[in-house]
């Protein structure tokens, strides 16, 4: 099959998420057909290298033997049967794995991000309904923060572009400032910023929480607003002012967990125990949709009983599929087998000495970095930066899309010493590529198109 021909069958019969579709006439969709490592490769036969994990979830490369073995192993024993009166090995093992990994347990099960924001949402407000307290339902989370696109999770989704066309059906929950450390003044820190942030949010809960469930958050980053990172000052700031005034903490790590800020779980870095933890995107590996909601011993028990109102009843038709939770299982082991976290520290010194060129490049401001995500924010004049630096970096073998005008690497966990040095150098000149494009705008802008 040939790229041109399924490209264009695609266009006349998928619906592609996150662009406009009537973009593609001038943004060509990539054609895969297969992948390995951290490199896909299209159907003439071009490779490019994976450098944001194929949206945030591709963490060991494509195709690991470890993960294909398992699955194909699963396959031969059980491949799906519900979870509702049924049980099976795969998802008690992932249970008890995620359990003592999270400090939370009472693993329940969906399939994409969205639905764990869901649950989460749902057993927080339930659990407070449980208690005798119905009007804590209302939910508050960060400006700027992102938990998914469905109409549920889309009320603690502050991104005008995604909700906008939808806030008729969405009951939009209450947002407090974020604590991004590029707000900080000059003298200021990060940890600065997050105090400030974490007063805002006292005085907001201070005349809400009444009515308020659970606070919602990413914690260290909130990646789709822009890989926007914070102090973990404010997770503890967080955390002592929910107990305080008995609301719930959401901690969605649906990007930031499996070890993509340095530690396994982010919220980890700021010694606190969520409510809830949200998990999804890296859990398989980047295999298999599958999410995952753990809670705390005392939420569980506000639900335990035989009373189908008070149960939590939550369920999605392939809830805790084996085949999805056999290949989060290989994934666990794979941190363990690798020595992942320890493994990433030296990974990522030298995709930062890669990245040093581009991080000093004049016309980048806030150069930042955690775990294994970086980040640039580009200063530019040229119209439709995020697509045409998409381009640029395609013509050169990499898959990079930057979020507005800010450019971001979040690779897979697995590159060798030449992939490290080919992502920085052709990251740089992908942006000079397109520093070159607006000069000809500015001394031509009519053929600006
Ligand atoms: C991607 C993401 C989601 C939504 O996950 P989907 O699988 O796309 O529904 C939720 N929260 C965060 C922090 C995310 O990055």
């Amino acid at each position: 099959m040939h790229t041109a021909s399924l490209a264009a069958r695609s266009l006349k019969s998928v619906w592609h998420p996150c662009t406009p579709m009537k973009r593609h006439e001038t943004e060509p969709l990539l054609a895969v057909q297969r992948a390995q490592g951290p490199w896909l490769y299209d159907t003439d036969g071009k490779r490019y290298l994976d450098a944001i994990s194929s949206w945030w979830v591709n963490l060991f490369g494509h195709s690991h033997p470890h993960i294909r073995a398992a699955l194909a192993d699963q396959l031969e024993q059980l491949d799906h049967v519900m979870l509702a009166g049924c049980t099976h090995a795969p998802v008690v093992e992932l249970s008890e794995r995620l359990a003592a990994l999270t400090g939370l347990g009472h693993a329940s099960y969906g399939s994409d991000g969205a639905s764990a924001t869901e649950m989460a949402l749902k057993m927080s407000a339930h659990y407070w309904r449980n208690l005798g307290r119905p009007e804590k339902n209302g939910f508050v989370g960060l400006a700027g923060g992102y938990h998914g696109e469905t109409v549920g999770a889309l009320s603690v989704t502050d991104v005008p572009v995604f909700r906008s066309a939808y806030a008729p059906l969405v009951r939009l929950s209450a947002t407090v400032p974020s604590p991004d450390a590029r707000l900080a003044r000059p003298g200021d820190s990060a940890a600065d910023v997050a105090r400030r942030a974490a007063a805002a949010l006292q005085a907001w809960l201070e005349q809400h929480h009444a009515r308020t469930a659970a606070l919602v958050v990413e914690p260290l980053i909130q990646c789709a607003a822009g890989m926007v990172m914070y102090d973990p000052a404010y997770l503890r700031r967080a955390r002592a002012l929910c107990d305080h005034y008995q609301v719930h903490l959401v901690v969605d790590e649906i990007a930031t967990g499996f070890g993509r800020t340095g530690s396994m779980f982010a919220h980890q870095q700021a010694g606190i125990r969520p409510d809830f933890i949200c998990l999804s995107k890296g859990l398989t590996g980047g295999t298999l949709p599958l999410s995952a909601v753990l809670t705390t011993d005392a939420v569980y028990q506000a639900f335990y009983g035989t009373d189908a109102a008070q149960a939590f009843l939550h369920s999605h038709s392939y809830t805790g599929n084996p085949l999805a939770c056999r290949a989060a299982l290989a994934t666990l082991e794979l941190f363990e087998q690798l020595d992942t976290l320890q493994a990433n520290r030296l990974l990522a010194q030298r995709l930062s000495t890669a990245f040093a060129p581009l991080a000093q490049h004049p016309r980048v401001r806030h150069a930042r970095h955690l775990g294994m995500v970086w980040a640039w924010d580009i200063e530019t004049s040229l119209p439709g930066f995020a697509q045409r630096y998409h381009a640029a970096a395609k013509a050169r073998g990499l898959l990079l899309r930057p979020i507005g005008s800010t450019l971001y690497c979040m690779p897979p966990y697995v590159l060798d010493t030449d992939e490290v040095q080919l992502l920085g150098s052709q990251a740089l000149a992908a942006l000079e590529d397109c520093l070159r494009q607006e000069a000809q705008a500015q001394s031509n802008p009519r053929n600006d198109k």
